[in-house]
């Protein structure tokens, strides 16, 4: 076959183990998924009432244009229609930027450690990869610019940045959307935008109207807590939705993923809710690694990256033999260090009373 050069030697995304297999394998009643920032508190409850008592025809073809989910979000946001995008998850919406704009000869610029998937998109249209080291966490704007020249087509901005959790401030990414040049789309990748709290991080949707060269991201996998029905859209000028949409898969929500979206969104209690507790548990991890002299990054999300001073994949293995699945830092290009969704009070005490007996077990402390 005549595969891709690029394609020839390249892996699969790497899912956890998933919860039966662990269970199984070690014996468990319980184990928790604390590894890919899914809500802990499930999703609104007028999403469970939804889904106990709808009827679609599942035989047909959903809205292509998804027009019901795509008022409602017009609405919340105050943007017109026309300038939205939906996909089937934002991994979606990634594919479908990378995809139009970029193939081999042109660049992509983004930040490393950052969402893996910018990258992997890049690299399956040969495009070339430059990474730019965090700095202390954060993306490193200035140096970001750095590497942008006439042959740069798409610039990643995770914000907060997954694995560490934090934000470029306002005042940093506006100086860096000023100086970009215009013909440089910028992704603000938003996966997270419900659980900020930061007075630094301005409602980014203005910069839509700002920059005709600016695209942001948001899903309803996290906060919304419906990750299993793959719902992401992005939100820009007209012009920029309307290169981006014939791209797209035709049909790439469901029936039932455009309801339970729509439910979902006009639910902002139960994200407030969420938000609170997401909080609560924030601060019973902070106060583990103060006790314990464990760096962290200050994270703005639903899962924290913290310092575990030893071996991350032992560690990983360790606490998936207790029931609970984490990711390893090693995995995410920060070693010793480990990445933990932020669980319920109640897994989050048990959790890190467990992780307190592996690390001694580890001679971390005594
Ligand atoms: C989880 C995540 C996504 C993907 O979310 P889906 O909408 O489920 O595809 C995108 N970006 C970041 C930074 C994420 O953490």
């Amino acid at each position: 076959m005549k595969w891709k050069q690029q394609i020839v030697d390249m892996k699969a995304y790497q899912p956890g183990k998933p919860m039966e297999e662990v269970k199984k394998e070690f014996g468990l009643e319980e184990v928790v998924k604390l590894a890919s920032n899914e809500n802990p508190y499930g999703f609104s409850p007028k999403v469970k009432a939804l889904l106990a008592s709808d009827h679609s025809d599942h035989a047909i073809y959903p809205d292509g244009y998804a027009q019901i989910l795509r008022t409602a979000v017009a609405k919340h946001l105050n943007v017109n229609e026309t300038q939205l995008l939906f996909g089937n998850g934002s991994d979606d919406l990634i594919a479908i930027v990378t995809r139009a704009l970029l193939y081999p000869g042109v660049n992509t610029v983004m930040a490393t450690p950052s969402f893996s998937q910018y990258r992997h998109n890049a690299e399956v249209e040969g495009a070339e990869v430059r990474e730019v080291p965090l700095a202390k966490g954060k993306h490193d704007l200035a140096a970001m610019l750095d590497e942008i020249d006439e042959n740069t087509s798409v610039v990643w901005v995770c914000n907060p940045n997954n694995p560490t959790g934090t934000i470029v401030s306002d005042a940093e990414l506006q100086d860096f959307l000023k100086k970009v040049p215009k013909e440089v789309l910028v992704v603000l990748d938003e996966a997270y935008y419900e659980y900020v709290n930061s007075p630094d991080y301005k409602d980014t949707l203005s910069y839509v109207n700002e920059y005709p060269n600016v695209i942001i991201l948001r899903t309803f996998s996290k906060a919304y807590g419906l990750a299993s029905f793959r719902v992401g859209y992005g939100i820009a000028q007209e012009e920029v939705i309307s290169k981006l949409d014939p791209v797209r898969a035709p049909f790439n929500n469901t029936i039932l993923s455009q309801k339970v979206a729509t439910v979902a969104l006009a639910d902002q209690a139960f994200i407030e809710e969420c938000k609170e507790k997401n909080e609560i548990g924030k601060k019973q991890f902070e106060q583990f690694c103060e006790k314990h002299g464990l760096n962290y990054y200050p994270s703005q999300t639903n899962f924290i990256l913290f310092e575990v001073k030893a071996d991350s994949d032992v560690v990983f293995k360790e606490m998936m033999q207790r029931g609970f699945i984490i990711r390893s830092g090693n995995a995410l290009g920060i070693s010793d260090y480990i990445r933990v969704t932020i669980g319920t009070e109640e897994q989050n005490d048990k959790f890190l009373s467990l992780l307190e007996e592996v690390l001694v077990d580890q001679g971390v402390f005594a």
